[in-house]
């Protein structure tokens, strides 16, 4: 590279990371369709050429024990100390999956530290571009394993955990070339961190709404997830009076409706309620349903309105419960709580988009991220990216060469403002 070449456009940038997400996406399970699992032979392929694109970037490459690619660009200012400001996202994907989800984040670290190299921004930290490996959680009954190991937070448990040929998280880890049993010397030193970084697609219908290319996130939705038993009374579809049965199905269709309703009218936004699943017993055509087992997955922006959501639904079941005389249970099985964005890297990335001639839009993350994980361990932002119609986890996920560019230009422009606030520090 010539130093005085001018820098790239947002146009050029956009081309390269389209051309990279394209190279990346042909390394599939399946011939038609992208399916790239976690420690598969796919994710080992895709491992070694993000690690050549951190080589060619003049990234410092190495893996760790859990199969994340990590790329540093050491700190131009030396003085300023050993921290480092970690930015990433993740390679594995969905089943028939969108070829940004993921990619497109590493993609974007890896040319904005490139950029940040090439333009000569002094940066007071080293950065570490990492290419984590399980985020989806499609192969295993895990999820941000990999995040979660540098939180500190992954117990050896874990490793137990076996997908559906009865291989083992710790099997395929020694397959795939890593070390399960340095799981928990993973673990970063909070000190040593200036946060963690993730650029996204958005994976919702917001930004398009708005006409921008980017966004700033607030904080990952907190979310938690019941089942839901509904119990009636098994009876002769054809004998049974209808006000004399107790019918699962019904009462639990009230319920449905009614948990739609409730989560509609919360005075708070960002408060989203979904059944998902749902199972009927003993399920014949001729037979007055007994019980119905669902799931709700119910989150929101804050926790303070998911605490409320959830207490409305069950002042609602209740009252269904006594109508329809079937008992309504709730049994929780999951909960995060909101992970908010830090308001140091909000701000800092408001004055990146704004010195881009872009308005500054903030919005919330109803999707869970590998930040979730990292927040446990340091302070977190997110960038997300314009996608079509807000597709995502379906091969028709799309984003523009344009928004690409914007992201790339927005991430080094992002990290050139927090280098300059930790210099003011
Ligand atoms: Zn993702």
């Amino acid at each position: 590279m010539v130093p005085d070449e001018p820098p790239l456009t947002a146009h050029e940038l956009g081309e390269e990371a389209a051309a990279l997400i394209d190279e990346l996406s042909r390394i599939s399970a399946e011939e038609d369709k992208l399916t790239r699992l976690y420690l598969t032979p796919e994710h080992r392929n895709a491992a070694d050429l993000v690690a050549r694109w951190m080589r060619q970037a003049g990234l410092d490459v190495r893996e760790d024990s859990l199969g994340t690619v990590r790329g540093r660009l050491p700190s131009s200012m030396p003085a300023y100390g050993e921290k480092c400001l970690l930015i990433g996202s993740h390679i594995d994907t969905v089943i028939d999956a969108g070829k940004f989800d993921g990619a497109l984040g590493v993609i974007c670290a890896i040319l904005a530290a490139r950029e940040l190299r090439k333009r000569g921004i002094d940066l007071p930290f080293d950065i570490d571009v990492l290419a984590f490996g399980d985020e989806e959680g499609v192969r295993f009954p895990t999820t941000l394993l990999s995040s979660s190991a540098l939180a500190g937070t992954a117990p050896y448990s874990e490793l137990d955990a076996r997908d559906a040929n009865g291989i083992s998280v710790a099997e395929a880890l020694r397959e795939f070339g890593g070390r399960p049993e340095n799981i928990q010397d993973l673990k970063e030193v909070p000190e040593k961190l200036v946060g963690y970084l993730e650029v996204h697609i958005e994976q919702g219908p917001v930004l398009e709404r708005e006409a921008l290319p980017v966004g700033i996130v607030t904080s990952l939705a907190g979310a938690e997830r019941h089942w839901i038993t509904v119990q009636g009374e098994a009876g002769h579809a054809g004998t049974v009076p209808m006000d004399a049965r107790k019918d699962a199905v019904s009462a639990a269709a009230d319920l449905i409706v009614s948990m739609e309703t409730a989560a509609k009218s919360a005075r708070s936004d960002g408060v989203v309620a979904t059944v998902g699943e749902l199972g009927i017993h003993p399920g014949a055509v001729n037979v007055i349903p007994a019980q119905v087992k669902m799931t709700l997955d119910l989150r929101a922006a804050t926790d303070r309105p998911r605490a409320a959501a959830i207490d409305e639904i069950k002042a609602r079941a209740a009252r269904i419960s006594r109508k329809r005389g079937c008992p309504i249970e709730f049994d929780q099985f999951h909960e995060v709580v909101t992970s908010p964005c830090s308001e140091i890297f909000q701000d800092a990335a408001k004055r990146a988009i704004a010195s881009m001639g872009i308005r500054p839009f903030r919005l919330m993350s109803g999707a869970g991220h590998d930040g979730q994980a990292m927040k446990a361990l340091t302070d977190i932002g997110m960038l997300f990216v314009r996608c079509r119609k807000g597709i995502s986890h379906n091969p028709s996920e799309y984003v523009s060469i344009e928004d690409m560019g914007m992201a790339v230009e927005a991430t080094v422009r992002w990290v050139a403002e927090i280098a300059q606030q930790e210099m003011k520090a």
